[in-house]
């Protein structure tokens, strides 16, 4: 399909196209989509998943940023998908004209990921789009890992902090490099992540970069980062590391020291 477009596959737009059958299966499986379903998909590349999804009669919107691939998503699929063009973030921020596409219905996300978005817009869905019901996504094993990560565990870090906090993950399948076209020099993971509902309701966004300012410094003592006269939640020793922090001791943490 490429070739005879005179396209080759782009790789700083991450291009690997996933051709396995069985693990594509599995992804849509695991999303449970049926007739009807609102399905947003990034990156529809070529189309394979995108098809899949149609098949199984999705009410697909698609966002792709190459205007080669653009185009044959158009040919291949034509009225039977809602195409975007365009990048899917602007400004660290869902693109406009998806948003409108959704118009505030309820919607998962099915994609293979391209590996430059993947975090910011997994946490962006779940930070700002409240109608967004799971994420269904294939993505590198190794963001995989940060995401399903244990607390003080070598993965556990700001990316798993602020998806654990606003979802449950799930590992759905690894998928080996020749599961895709051309073959990534890395293994990848499809993961399932479904929105937690009783996250506590401090602000996201104040969060995240509380989170962010401690793990910068993630090997000092807190009472160093913070100064020896902040008055820590109980449960919080002056000489402990961010990176032995669960999300609720950070969360304990936020409200006390960004209270005062
Ligand atoms: N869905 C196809 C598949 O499964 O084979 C292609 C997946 S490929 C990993 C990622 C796709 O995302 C490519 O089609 C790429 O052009 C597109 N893409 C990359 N960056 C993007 C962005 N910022 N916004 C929208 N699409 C993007």
């Amino acid at each position: 399909m490429l070739a005879v477009r005179g396209l080759s596959p782009r790789h700083k737009l991450g291009q690997n196209f996933l051709h396995d059958h069985n693990i594509l299966g599995k992804l849509v499986d695991a999303a449970e989509v049926s007739s009807g379903d609102v399905v947003l998909e990034i990156g529809p590349g070529t189309g394979t998943l995108t098809e899949t999804l149609v098949e199984r009669g999705c009410e697909v919107i698609a966002c792709e940023l190459d205007t080669g691939l653009a185009d044959l998503i158009e040919e291949r699929l034509g009225s039977r998908v809602r195409l975007v063009r365009g990048d899917c973030m602007s400004k660290r921020t869902l693109n406009p004209e998806v948003l409108s596409a959704i118009d505030g219905r309820q919607f998962k996300l099915v994609a293979n990921l391209p590996y430059q978005v993947a975090s910011p817009l997994m946490v962006e869905l779940f930070t700002h789009c409240k109608n967004c019901e799971g994420q269904f996504v294939t993505i590198q094993y190794e963001v995989a890992q940060r995401l399903l990560a244990k607390v003080d565990s070598e993965d556990w870090g700001v990316l798993s902090i602020l998806v654990q906090r606003l979802a449950d993950v799930e590992l759905i399948t690894k998928a080996p490099p020749t599961c895709f076209w051309p073959q990534p020099k890395v293994v990848s993971a499809c993961v399932a992540l479904f929105p937690n509902k009783n996250k506590s309701d401090i602000d996201d966004d104040e969060f995240a970069t509380f989170v962010a300012s401690l793990f910068a410094k993630r090997r000092k003592q807190i009472g160093t980062i913070l100064g020896r006269r902040t008055i820590l939640p109980e449960d919080i020793s002056p000489d402990a590391r961010p990176s032995t922090f669960t999300i609720e001791q950070l969360e304990r943490l936020f409200k006390q020291v960004c209270s005062c």
